[in-house]
């Protein structure tokens, strides 16, 4: 039998599509807001009608539930989309970077049993990094997992953990080793959320978003069958699993599937109804204001491609993919910036729909530039693995863990 090619796969996509999916208003997409439950059931029964109909996880293979397919198709699907309700709330984390993670890291029985449960809607996946002591340096967990007996029985606090509450596995990095360099002791660990020894909260932040969670680990116990890739291996796992969310957040993973606006609080600015309603169309300067962003978006899009094929093809190395990380954030932040400049007072004093939205947006303006690791380590990252520049000095290299400093005020 002869493969079918993009179009034919876009063709019986868009009559799948007619057939099986609600349709919608690309501009005013229904609301899922993250941090509420109903999004997640639905974005679950939608995934769920994905699988059935054979459109889910075009990019990853066959035998874990995927179609096994070239990015080429899932673009074209993408496309397809566009005018139809889609679950995209599960994209990121779960399909595209911890998915992901455990295609590359994961043993055959995680690939089997996880990749494929998310690909049928059965299972929401999210990172336990971060913790209260700080995100960058993430080599310096120190959540702990000791061995006791056949178990691992891991100790300690994740925060940041993004829709943590709807999910049912964590990525969890936790510290092993003690006695060796921070890098060498650490272990990646898949643990159920809601065992009985994780207390998660919910964190309110400045725009009323409920979606970040934070966790306490007491006497969490798994089996070796948690632990992904090697035990005191897990900065593998980790890189690993950081290199697939700078491409995620730069929207350019060929694992997420679907494109356009979650229909939450990201609704892209749409700049000539904002002339409009703030009456500055004629307006030479303002115009000028909002072309610039518009090429920013286009420059965007067209960087993803770039970057995605030039890593493949090895021009540039893996680390190549915090390029678009990063240019993703400069181009956000130039466009809530100017959106709001545009809007003046109605974006701070005016209704939903005539400005105000602008100034809401603002409110986390800084997320883009925080989440998926910061711009200021993605220039680390840039200067160091892409350029070749000299490490940064770092006190801590090479010294046993336990010997290291930390927090301490002397
Ligand atoms: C939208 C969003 C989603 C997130 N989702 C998750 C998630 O799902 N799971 C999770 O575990 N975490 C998540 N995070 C947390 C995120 O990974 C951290 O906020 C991030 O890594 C930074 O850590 P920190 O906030 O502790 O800042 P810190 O690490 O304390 O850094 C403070 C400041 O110092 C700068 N800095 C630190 N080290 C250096 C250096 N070496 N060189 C230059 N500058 C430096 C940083 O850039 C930053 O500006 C999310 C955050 C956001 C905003």
């Amino acid at each position: 039998m002869t493969a079918e090619t993009v179009e034919q796969f876009r063709a019986r996509a868009r009559a799948w599509l007619a057939d099986n999916m609600p349709r919608i208003d690309p501009a005013s997409p229904p609301a899922a807001y993250r941090d509420d439950e109903r999004s997640w059931r639905r974005a679950r029964e939608l995934q769920k009608r994905l699988y059935e109909g054979g459109f889910a996880g075009i990019c990853f293979p066959r035998e874990y539930g995927g179609l096994g397919l070239d990015y080429d198709y899932q673009k074209a699907f993408d496309e397809e989309t566009l005018t139809y309700e889609m679950p995209l709330i599960l994209n990121t984390p779960t399909f595209t970077i911890c998915c992901a993670t455990l295609l590359d890291t994961g043993s055959e029985e995680q690939k089997k049993q996880h990749i494929a449960a998310a690909l049928r809607g059965d299972e929401v996946l999210v990172q336990l990094l971060s913790e209260p002591s700080g995100g960058s340096d993430l080599a310096g967990v120190i959540t702990r997992a000791e061995r006791r007996g056949e178990r691992w029985v891991i100790n300690g606090a994740k925060t940041w953990s993004t829709s943590a509450f709807a999910a049912d596995y964590g990525l969890c990095l936790a510290r092993t080793n003690w006695d060796v360099p921070k890098h060498e002791g650490l272990t990646m660990f898949l643990v159920p959320i809601a065992h009985p020894g994780i207390t998660l909260r919910r964190i309110t932040q400045l725009n009323g978003s409920t979606e970040f969670c934070e966790e306490f680990f007491d006497n969490v116990d798994v089996g070796d069958d948690a632990v992904v890739g090697e035990v005191n291996n897990g900065w593998a796992v980790a890189s690993r699993l950081l290199y697939h969310e700078r491409r995620a957040v730069g929207q350019g993973s060929e694992f997420a599937s679907g494109s356009g606006s979650e229909g939450g609080r990201s609704t892209p600015v749409d700049y000539v109804t904002l002339l409009a309603t703030t009456g500055q169309v004629g307006n030479e300067r303002v115009r000028e204001m909002a072309g610039r962003v518009l090429v920013h978006r286009a420059v965007a899009e067209q960087l993803v491609d770039h970057v995605y094929r030039s890593v493949r093809d090895g021009t540039l190395p893996p680390a190549g993919g915090t390029l678009i990380r990063l240019f993703h954030a400069e181009a956000v932040t130039l466009d809530m910036d100017t959106a709001l400049a545009i809007a003046g007072t109605a974006g701070v004093v005016g209704k939903q729909g005539a400005g105000l939205e602008n100034g809401l947006r603002y409110l986390s303006r800084q997320t883009v530039c925080l989440g998926g690791g910061t711009t200021e380590m993605a220039r680390n990252v840039i200067g160091e693995r892409v350029l070749n520049f000299p490490r940064e000095y770092a006190a801590d290299r090479g010294v046993p863990f336990n010997q290291v400093r930390r927090g301490q005020s002397r």
